[in-house]
């Protein structure tokens, strides 16, 4: 019982967030996991009970139901928008989480080697350059391509062969018709004169810059031609989404310090970010930081100036481009944490739509999470192949050839079940298709 007191104070901090459900269930159909299982446990307000029952020393913080189903949870957020009460879900599963994180007998290789990964990895932006570079390797000279289809990983688990199709699906294949890399903006024509308008800094993003440094180049160029400079702080690291949702609140509090440093240079200038899941994590660092006395008020000015590039684009408005070449039937799954945690959603929607012509479809259950939920699809490998089968089936059923997202996550978890599947259907950012349509504008030109 003394173990679980004390222990249990990470939740005990977060109290009147416990005490906001009124269990009326009004979320649980918004709930995939719950969808999924039919299972209470698996519902946020299953877990909240847990939750409670840990905080109040009714459960013991090391149980088996309080770990299974605490890491069954997404952490896409859909329920809090479905709660009439406001309850602040996300916020308590990072405590309920972070009560699991230093449970020191955790069990499972797979969480020991998360934990190895997230702290003797992630945290290090030299070692984490290194095991991207790697992987990059392995990806363009077309050896995961080969594993998959020899068939060897699935034989091994399907485990191994998703982790394969996921960094795969990042590749730049046929389908994907990315700008070159070494094209630049023509002088820019359009000028800004509010500095929220004109200037901007860009967060890369570790798996971005780390697998798609496409999509930053593509945020970088179309942020120019609507008349914004952009600079990208060299000090920057991972945002700390992985540390937080795995539990790691002290990891995460460690990225977000580097972060606020890296990016404070100057309060009026918007902090532009092109993934879901790393813009809803900067809106958390006010609550992250709230009792570090030197970066509580630092985290609150850091979190206020977060802006989607969708968001930036309504804020300096889009310059017309043209049609794109060979237009394919287009639709749009929204990133969860764009929707939920950023709810910028309807931005990032607009900006593709800002393409002229181009043909959309809109894809149901876009609001629903796609299973990939940062590292979710490695751990909860077998729920979250559920919850992706119901995205790939509504995918399928708009015959569309392009599926656009909001964040890398979703990318390779879509990208990765539509390779299994052996579906060509291309997957891309919303701002790659825009990016397109300026350089068939002929706003960009080759390097001399
Ligand atoms: S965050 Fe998502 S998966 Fe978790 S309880 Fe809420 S709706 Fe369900
Ligand atoms: S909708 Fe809100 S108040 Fe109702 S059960 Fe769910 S979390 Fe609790």
């Amino acid at each position: 019982m003394t173990s679980t007191s004390q222990l249990g104070s990470l939740l005990a901090a977060e109290e009147d967030k416990l005490l906001a459900c009124v269990h009326c269930g009004l979320c649980l159909e918004a709930c995939p996991t719950y969808v999924a299982t039919g299972d209470e446990n698996d519902s946020p307000r299953g877990r909240i009970y847990l939750m409670r029952a840990v905080e109040e020393g009714r459960l013991e913080r090391t149980s088996r139901t309080f770990e299974r189903h605490l890491n069954r949870c997404l952490g896409c957020r859909a329920c809090e928008m479905a709660c009439p009460a406001g309850v602040q879900y996300g916020q308590l599963l990072e405590a309920g989480r972070a009560e699991l994180f230093r449970t020191k007998e955790r069990r499972g290789w797979t969480n020991r080697t998360l934990r190895f990964v997230l702290r003797h990895v992630w945290l290090h932006p030299k070692r984490l350059r290194m095991a991207f570079g790697f992987a990059r390797i392995l990806r363009d000279m077309g050896i995961v391509r080969l594993l998959i289809k020899s068939r060897v990983p699935r034989m091994i688990s399907g485990r191994a062969e998703f982790a394969l199709a996921l960094l795969e699906s990042s590749s730049s294949d046929k389908l994907t018709k990315s700008v070159g890399a070494q094209q630049s903006v023509k002088a820019t024509r359009r000028e800004a004169h509010d500095v929220r308008q004109s200037k901007a800094l860009l967060f890369t993003g570790c798996v971005t810059e780390g697998l798609f440094a496409r999509v930053n180049r593509a945020t970088r160029r179309v942020l120019e031609v609507n008349g914004c400079k952009v600079n990208a702080p060299e000090e920057q690291v991972c945002c700390g989404a992985l540390h937080a949702h795995a539990g790691d609140l002290e990891g995460a509090r460690h990225l977000a310090r580097r972060n606020i440093v890296a990016f404070d240079n100057d309060e009026e200038i918007a902090i532009v970010t092109n993934a879901g899941g790393c813009g809803a994590m900067f809106l958390s660092y006010e609550h992250l930081l709230a009792d570090d006395p030197e970066f509580s008020e630092r985290a609150r000015k850091f979190s206020a100036r977060v802006r989607d590039i969708g968001q930036q684009l309504e804020t300096t408005g889009v310059r017309a481009s043209s049609a794109l070449v060979d237009e394919k039937l287009t639709t749009y799954d929204t990133s969860c944490h764009l929707l939920y945690g950023q709810r910028a959603a309807d931005a990032s929607l607009k900006l593709m739509l800002s393409v002229p012509d181009i043909r959309f479809v809109p894809l149901v259950g876009s609001e629903v999470c796609c299973g990939g939920a940062g590292v979710y699809n490695l751990l909860e490998t077998e729920l979250s192949s559920r919850v992706l089968d119901e995205k790939l089936n509504h995918v399928e059923e708009t015959k569309a050839e392009t599926i656009a997202t909001g964040n890398p996550g979703c990318h390779m978890q879509i990208g990765a079940g539509l390779l299994l599947k052996e579906k060509k259907v291309r997957v891309c950012h919303p701002v790659e298709l825009l990016d397109e349509s300026y350089e068939r504008a002929g706003f960009y030109e080759k390097p001399k």
